[in-house]
């Protein structure tokens, strides 16, 4: 029989974007993660234990036939939120659990807590951070909404220091910035910034029809924004409302699967992963190899939030 591998298709690393917390600092006004502060999984550790171990015990160490269908090597555990970090030590354990199970290990952040935060960061328990940064003008910020309570709001100086900081405890960490391009922003010149900053990857998005429609803007005012960052040496890779789709194994706050609708319209739940097991949660969202297969884009971390 032939396998999806043979069509070119092979993708060497599965990623699961576990939504673990809805919480936030911020109040970006374009923020779609909201799932209705259930009782979130992560506030047991021994939930949190028997997610990674299913997790693990099926695309890592079992023999599915996802596994064979698609080939991959490595499985990356993507943390998103919410702000994933507001979980303090909790995130961390996550973290190192995710390590010792055999996950690479990834996150979205908005980055107040890498800079703001009294816990150390555990050597070596992260292979990828997207931070999520939007203007380097801190009124521009307070208008989409990135700020907290008290009006702190990360600013460039503080992503470089972030970065630094990073880069000293987490050895080969790759880093991402993550800006969503809006009404506020677009007109906004980010070269010097990501040129100084050599991130792996810098990848602008348009922003996305949710919530406050003044954020939008035209196909055509993204392309000016990108265009105007193109050909400068930096590692831009652009993703416009009509490219973005959902290319991910996602669990959210309940530990539960989801994904889009095939009506378009909301997500599809399945049951809990660790009440019901990682086979037959897959299949109640109709989840397709084939399908995800070729949407799948390696390398990437397609969520916004944070
Ligand atoms: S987009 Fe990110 S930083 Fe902004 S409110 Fe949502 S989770 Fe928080």
């Amino acid at each position: 029989m032939k396998s999806i591998n043979e069509d070119n298709k092979k993708i060497n690393e599965l990623v699961i974007n576990w939504h673990i917390t809805e919480v936030c600092n911020y109040d970006c006004k374009y923020c779609f993660a909201k799932w209705g502060r259930p009782k979130e999984l992560h506030r047991s550790l021994e939930e949190i234990e028997k997610l990674l171990n299913n997790l693990a015990s099926y695309f890592i160490n079992g023999d599915s036939a996802l596994k064979n269908e698609i080939g991959y090597d490595t499985v990356r555990l993507n943390l998103a939120g919410g702000e994933p970090m507001m979980l303090g030590s909790t995130f961390f354990i996550v973290l190192m659990l995710a390590k010792q199970k055999g996950f690479k290990t990834s996150v979205i952040t908005n980055g107040h807590y890498l800079v703001n935060s009294r816990l150390d960061f555990p050597k070596n328990v992260l292979d990828m951070v997207g931070i999520s940064f939007d203007s380097q003008d801190l009124l521009t910020r307070k208008k989409i909404g990135r700020v907290d309570r008290k009006g702190n709001s990360l600013s460039a100086e503080d992503l470089k220091m972030a970065l630094k900081a990073l880069v000293k405890t987490q050895t080969g960490i790759r880093t991402k910035i993550n800006t969503v391009v809006n009404s506020l922003n677009y007109k906004e010149d980010f070269s010097s910034l990501i040129g100084e900053l050599t991130p792996y990857k810098w990848k602008v998005l348009q922003v996305m029809p949710y919530g406050d429609d003044d954020l939008m803007i035209s196909d055509e005012k993204f392309s000016q924004f990108v265009e105007r960052h193109s050909g400068l040496g930096l590692p831009i890779f652009a993703e416009s409302n009509s490219t973005m789709t959902e290319s991910y194994l996602m669990v959210d706050p309940l530990g539960r699967f989801y994904q889009n609708s095939a009506s378009a319209s909301g997500y599809k739940y399945s049951d809990r992963i660790n009440q019901c097991g990682v086979e037959s949660t897959l299949a109640q969202i109709a989840f397709n190899p084939k399908t995800f297969l070729s949407r799948y884009r390696p390398i990437d971390i397609t969520v916004t939030e944070s």
